[in-house]
């Protein structure tokens, strides 16, 4: 194959790259590849990634959105399951000097590993089916990346900005707000990718709140009692509270409300009464 690359943003030449190249799109990996110019500028501007940031993305697959990344950051660490892709950019970049690639997955990664004294910026067209999960694990305040700039489900971006009391505010709208501030850049039709997803897309910044929004005593309480309360989102706090080992007649909120209607505040103020009740 030559070694000149044909646009990757364009679906018929995307579709004879796929075919030169050998490669059918997993399903089960969310192989859904973006061939529009336009969404991938999107995505890199929203991000702000600039020359004194690490660049990691999940998710390369054909590296379109890499190549980008590449000549905007210091350094890019793309992280890729699927071992045909990751071989297939790792030689495709030989390259490149700025560009770590790795051939794992991002639901494994110890994010850890990344915290640096340079801002860490993530952006990814994410695979579907564990978008939210690896949001979930990079939004722990202690590690959080100064940026996250996605590509995700529509309904997983609803979820995130929803409002206390709505039937979509749930833990991940909790931990997501929590560490950041989120908005949606924009909705995303289907024929920007190849093949097209079943459901809905949009693209969603986060940028890492600068302050906590509540101050809380133990942010590992507050995380353990969100997650087990909203296993019980049709119950009354004071039967949550009682099953977590906590029971409380009285709480910094009225306990007969059910944990989709607190605010922020308001679960800092009950995980800061659990952990207080703990201790003692
Ligand atoms: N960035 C490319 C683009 O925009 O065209 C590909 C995006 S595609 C929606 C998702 C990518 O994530 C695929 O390359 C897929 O192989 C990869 N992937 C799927 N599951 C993954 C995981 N658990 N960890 C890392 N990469 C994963």
């Amino acid at each position: 194959m030559e070694d000149v690359y044909p646009c990757l943003t364009r679906s018929r030449e995307v579709r004879h790259y796929l075919s030169d190249i050998g490669f059918s799109p997993s399903k089960s990996m969310g192989q859904n590849f973006l061939i529009d110019a336009n969404m991938r500028d999107l995505i890199l501007d929203a991000s702000g990634v600039g020359s004194e940031d690490m660049a990691v993305e999940i998710g390369p697959g054909l590296g379109v959105m890499t190549e980008g990344l590449m000549e905007r950051a210091k350094h890019v660490t793309a992280i890729e399951l699927d071992f045909r892709l990751a071989e297939h950019l790792q030689q495709r970049f030989s390259e490149r000097r700025n560009l770590t690639l790795l051939n794992q997955d991002a639901t494994k990664t110890d994010w850890e590993a990344f915290v640096r004294p340079d801002p860490v910026r993530v952006i990814s067209n994410l695979p579907y089916s564990v978008g939210s999960r690896i949001l979930y694990d990079l939004a722990d305040p202690a590690l959080a990346p100064v940026s996250i700039t996605v590509m995700l489900q529509s309904d997983v971006a609803d979820r995130m900005l929803a409002a206390p009391a709505s039937d979509l505010y749930g833990l991940l709208t909790v931990r997501m707000s929590w560490a950041y501030e989120i908005s949606r850049v924009r909705n995303v039709p289907g024929n920007c990718f190849l093949p097209p997803p079943r459901v809905g897309s949009s693209v969603v910044h986060l940028e890492r709140r600068t302050q906590a929004p509540a101050e809380v005593n133990d942010y590992a309480t507050l995380e353990k009692l969100s997650r087990f309360a909203f296993t019980k989102r049709r119950k009354q706090l004071k039967s949550i509270l009682k099953s977590f080992g906590t029971p409380m007649d009285d709480g910094p909120v009225d306990l007969t409300r059910r944990p989709e209607t607190l605010n922020l505040e308001e679960w800092a103020a009950l995980s800061n009464a659990v952990s207080g009740a703990d201790k003692g």
